[in-house]
């Protein structure tokens, strides 16, 4: 029925330091379930899988992560719907520079009504930096939706994914 079910695109940019995960998110996202596409793009790469609740197709965006690619950081932002911000659990640096860097930089490139998701990655490993709670709370303060990952082991990623989404679709 025309209108009944709208397919969307959206799309995500996963950012954070470098190490902390984001291309092993990406690729346990991507390969676990239905692959769409593989596209090389300026600056960055995207790829795409569509989910099936909420009915939307996640173009998704992972930084090259090296300076050079800080200039083109503002178009790989262009039109992004949630941004996903990533951080090492065991490394206290990494969640810093969400703090002193990332975050800020996002919200300077935000569309209004950008979904923030704030992501504790590598929640496998023992050698801890970054309480759950603490992250948790930082996430609340700065309204970003929270959730801790291991992209090692393949928990959260796929509830991530859709919870960013299900956030997308009704911002939107
Ligand atoms: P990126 O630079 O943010 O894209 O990070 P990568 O995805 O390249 O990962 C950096 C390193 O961390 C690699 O050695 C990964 O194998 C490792 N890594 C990524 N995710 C996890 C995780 O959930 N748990 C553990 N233990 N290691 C991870
Ligand atoms: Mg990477």
């Amino acid at each position: 029925m025309a209108g009944a079910n709208h397919h969307r695109c959206i799309k995500l940019v996963l950012v954070g330091d470098i190490y902390v995960g984001k291309t092993s998110i990406s690729r346990r996202f991507i390969d676990d379930i239905f692959h769409d596409k593989y596209q090389a793009s300026v600056g960055g790469l995207f790829q795409a899988k569509t989910l099936r609740e909420p009915n939307v197709t996640v173009q998704l965006w992972d930084t090259a992560g090296t300076e050079k690619f800080r200039a083109l950081l503002p178009h790989f932002m262009r039109d992004a719907m949630c941004a996903i911000l990533v951080y090492d659990i065991s490394s206290r640096d990494s969640f810093e520079n969400i703090k002193s860097y990332w975050l800020d930089f996002v919200e300077l490139n935000a569309i209004p009504n950008m979904v923030k998701f704030l992501v504790g990655n590598k929640a496998d490993v023992e050698t801890r930096a970054v309480s759950d709670s603490e992250g948790r709370r930082f996430a609340k303060n700065r309204n970003m939706l929270f959730m801790e990952t291991s992209a090692k082991v393949g928990v959260n990623v796929e509830t991530l994914f859709i919870e960013a989404a299900k956030a997308v679709v009704k911002a939107i």
